[in-house]
């Protein structure tokens, strides 16, 4: 007799089936995460580093499964990236049906449908009812450097102004771009050249200048500095991301985008965090009632497949030589069938609503510790962007010290949380817009803790 043979236990799948709740059975991070991470150390470069070292089974709704099999509380979406929820049905669908077709062509060698229907969305979905057109490629600062290109080749001129706290990306002219040194810059010099940057408005630490006169601020530097008449584009972000979400106050972005309109300026935002609902709107510009010449999107594009796009106004995107845009992965036809499941589902399913009842949660969570912790400086953001600002309350001095501190706890905790800023003093909140109330609620309680242990 042969006995039958061993029956292999079943592989976790993700999506938002698993179960939503935070559960932790062992030590944060675990025995199997420790032993994969000390292979991570022996193998992948240092300088790839990883903020919570859990090492992922599974993952869906608002929550992560670990190898060890804990559950985490996600507070970070992957950066902004799983808005739709990891492994979402209707992204996996698409993606699985796609890779049994064909799963590469090259688009500047032979075409397929799926890119021209992500750029139909995009051009019809972005704000502004102008005519518009789309180029698409693999990661938000291949995106930026591409919307630089066009402006560029548009308008015939060269420099380029970001802003203080900017975070664009991390190849050399997105590395331009950016403003904080460490980790993002330093010693990775030279750096592109015809890069400017200007002053942002920054509520919390500007003594609440009004945005028009923040913007005229910034725009007097501009003029004195480098000339209205050799500048290409403004490069912005609506809400600063990883400088610290920074929401510019009432009126800035406006007074930019009109002043680049009568000097013959391309007005690019760069919404690749937040993009595709994560606001409370599908793109953070209708906040604003401004309308990019180009906007360049990414992270929350496909539902976590590497995809990102610029999509901008006919005659600047069509300036361009043809030959002059592209890449071999641009468009990949995987990530554009998970791009069209993903746009779909947030129009579909309520999801920009949802951004809205999870900026109510978290505000009153987050403001109701404020009103009992004076390190807490500031509660801001918007829809599933919420971020808190810890500072000395004497003095508002940043306090990086107590920012760490907490999130290490929380991670301890089994939530997954994210810090930001120029001082790296912001803690931000990032859920998928699939997460519950009760993980919000929990996952509240834990960093109220953190901040009382610290
Ligand atoms: C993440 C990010 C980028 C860079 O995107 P990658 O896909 O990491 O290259 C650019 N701009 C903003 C605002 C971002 O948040």
């Amino acid at each position: 007799m042969t006995s039958p043979a061993p029956v292999a236990p079943p592989v976790p799948v993700g999506g938002p089936t698993l179960r939503q709740e935070r559960r932790l059975v062992t030590a944060i991070p675990g025995p199997r995460s420790v032993e994969l991470h000390a292979r991570k150390s022996a193998a992948v470069a240092r300088g790839v580093g990883i903020t919570l070292p859990v090492y992922v089974q599974a993952a869906g709704g608002g929550v992560v499964l670990d190898v060890d099999g804990n559950t985490l509380i996600d507070f970070g979406s992957g950066i902004a990236v799983t808005g739709v929820g990891n492994a979402a049905p209707d992204v996996v669908e698409a993606v699985t049906a796609q890779v049994a077709q064909f799963t590469h062509t090259c688009f500047t060698i032979t075409g397929y449908e799926g890119y021209v229907e992500v750029a139909e969305l995009l051009n019809d979905l972005t704000p502004g009812e102008h005519e518009k057109r789309t180029a698409l490629f693999n990661s938000g600062a291949e995106a930026v450097e591409n919307a630089v290109k066009i402006a560029r080749h548009y308008t015939g001129r060269q420099a380029v102004v970001a802003f203080d706290h900017a975070y664009h990306g991390r190849t050399n002219l997105t590395m331009a771009l950016t403003a904080k040194s460490m980790p993002y810059k330093s010693g990775f010099g030279p750096f592109a050249p015809e890069v400017y940057r200007s002053a942002l408005s920054y509520p919390f630490r500007d003594g609440g200048l009004p945005g028009p006169e923040a913007a005229r601020r910034a725009i007097s530097q501009i003029e004195k500095q480098i000339g209205a008449s050799n500048v290409a584009a403004l490069v912005i972000e609506p809400i600063q991301g990883e400088g610290g979400f920074i929401v510019p106050a009432p009126g800035f972005l406006e007074a930019l985008a009109d002043w680049s309109r009568a000097q013959g300026v391309v007005f690019i935002v760069d919404e690749v965090q937040t993009g595709f609902a994560r606001t409370g709107a599908l793109f953070a510009s209708e906040h604003e009632g401004v309308v990019p010449d180009l906007i360049v999107t990414a992270k929350g594009i496909a539902g976590g497949l590497p995809l990102s796009a610029v999509t901008g106004r006919a005659e600047i995107m069509d300036s361009a030589h043809v030959g002059g845009l592209g890449g071999t992965y641009g468009g990949n036809p995987i990530a554009c069938a998970a791009a069209v499941a993903t746009i779909r589902s947030y129009q579909n399913d309520g999801l920009i609503e949802r951004a809205r009842q999870i900026e109510t949660v978290l505000r009153r969570g987050l403001e109701s510790l404020q009103a009992s912790d004076a390190r807490i400086g500031d509660v801001r953001g918007r829809g599933a962007m919420m971020a808190i600002e810890l500072v000395d309350p004497s003095t508002a001095e940043p306090d990086p010290a107590l920012t760490a501190r907490v999130s290490a706890l929380a991670h301890a905790q089994g939530v997954i949380l994210l810090t930001c800023g120029t001082y790296g003093n912001v803690i931000r909140f990032l859920p998928p817009l699939t997460i519950s109330d009760d993980l919000l609620l929990d996952g509240l309680a834990v960093v109220r803790d953190a901040l009382a242990a610290s």
